[in-house]
């Protein structure tokens, strides 16, 4: 006899002590990333990808990759992709630890650096991601709050006593604001927390902001994430890396092995090798985006849209006379998608990603519509 199944029962509820969970995983809080519809032609504005596809040069090493070798294991250590992205930024390659996306470094590093049980400060408006590790790990954190400017505010994140501090985790630029701080405030900053890893997540450094790998040689206590999702078009690949002192990498290898010691798998490692390599391919394509991103700054403050100045590949806006939500829904219905997030502070914001100038026209074209009186 069948019996309909419409939702699932389990017999039991899951918080209680007969679930099969773990405890600790009653209590997680996961991280929702932006929607990937399997809807073909939709201005897709939502989740800060690359409007442009990576370097002709990236597909062609990932084919020739898929012919060989796929039944042998990768290389452990990622060697080859770890020597390319250490030559682009004049450092050694045992200055560079390499993951599967930087969310999997930032993983690893949360776990490495952050466990002192003194509270990790981080912004309160930022990557949302950030508090998920920290419910994952059992890190205890402090939100310091963005000034009116919604800019971070360095001098905030002193104390006293540093020790007080387990660590300082910031985006540069940040997210989802956009904006950059110089790097005068990122030294202020490591200068504040000499015992404390400072980690600096720079995944859309190259559309403005100014990265701080040049300072990984004076500040034992700075590690530097980025990433080859953006800029480099790649986020369909999984590559994401840390730059820091040999200590601070080695801690990232210990965790590393202890999990997973093949996160890039043989056509990630020859992707991401091509894609340092074809630097013409990533100037040009940053540069449109950035040369969109004004544009599309100026055409939304026609629209009477308060525009944060972003170093990103998105903005942040804010209309005085609409919500922000409905206004994502409405876009929604006419195929575009931007980025709503119900939190405190930017409730009334959308975060739109930067994209082809036909994709940019269209959001105007609509918006324009939906704002008329
Ligand atoms: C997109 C993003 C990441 C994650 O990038 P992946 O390498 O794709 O995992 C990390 N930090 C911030 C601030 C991001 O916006």
């Amino acid at each position: 006899m069948g019996r309909a199944v419409s939702a699932i029962n389990y017999g039991f509820d899951v918080n209680s002590e007969e679930s099969f969970w773990s405890p600790a995983i009653r209590g997680l809080v996961p991280y929702v990333p932006g929607e990937q519809p399997r809807i073909a032609d939709l201005v897709k504005l939502n989740t800060n990808e690359n409007p442009y596809p990576p370097s002709p040069r990236v597909v062609q090493a990932i084919a020739t990759a898929a012919q060989h070798g796929l039944q042998l294991y990768p290389d452990p250590q990622a060697t080859a992709a770890r020597e390319a992205v250490a030559a682009y930024h004049g450092i050694a390659a045992e200055q560079v630890f390499a993951g599967n996306g930087s969310d999997e470094v930032l993983a690893h590093a949360f776990f490495a650096f952050f466990r002192h049980g003194r509270p990790l400060l981080m912004p309160d408006v930022t990557y949302s991601f950030y508090v998920v590790y920290c419910g994952l790990y059992g890190i205890a954190f402090e939100a310091v709050p963005l000034d009116a400017q919604m800019q971070i505010r360095v001098a905030d994140y002193a104390r006293a006593d540093p020790l007080e501090v387990g660590g300082v985790v910031i985006a540069n630029p940040n997210a989802p604001t956009g904006c950059a701080l110089p790097l005068a405030a990122i030294e202020q900053l490591l200068q504040s927390q000499p015992r404390r890893v400072v980690l600096v997540d720079e995944a859309y450094v190259d559309f403005g902001g100014d990265s701080a790998i040049g300072l990984i040689a004076r500040y034992p206590n700075l590690l530097v994430v980025q990433t080859l999702s953006k800029a480099r078009s790649l986020a369909g690949l999984r590559v994401g890396f840390a730059v820091g002192q040999r200590h601070l990498i080695e801690a990232l290898e210990r965790v590393k092995d202890s999990f997973n010691s093949y996160p890039l798998d043989r056509l990630a490692l020859a992707g991401a090798v091509a894609a340092y390599q074809d630097r013409d391919h990533f100037e040009q394509t940053r540069a449109a985006v950035m040369h969109s991103r004004e544009g599309l700054t100026l055409a939304l403050e026609d629209l009477g849209f308060e525009v944060l100045p972003s170093s990103a590949n998105f903005i942040l806006v804010h209309h005085p006379g609409r919500d922000a939500a409905q206004l994502a829904q409405a876009l929604r219905e006419r195929g575009i998608l931007v980025r709503h997030f119900k939190l405190p502070r930017v409730a009334q914001h959308l975060r739109i990603s930067i994209g082809t100038p036909q994709q940019c026209d269209a959001l105007v074209r609509a918006l324009g519509e939906l704002l008329a009186p």
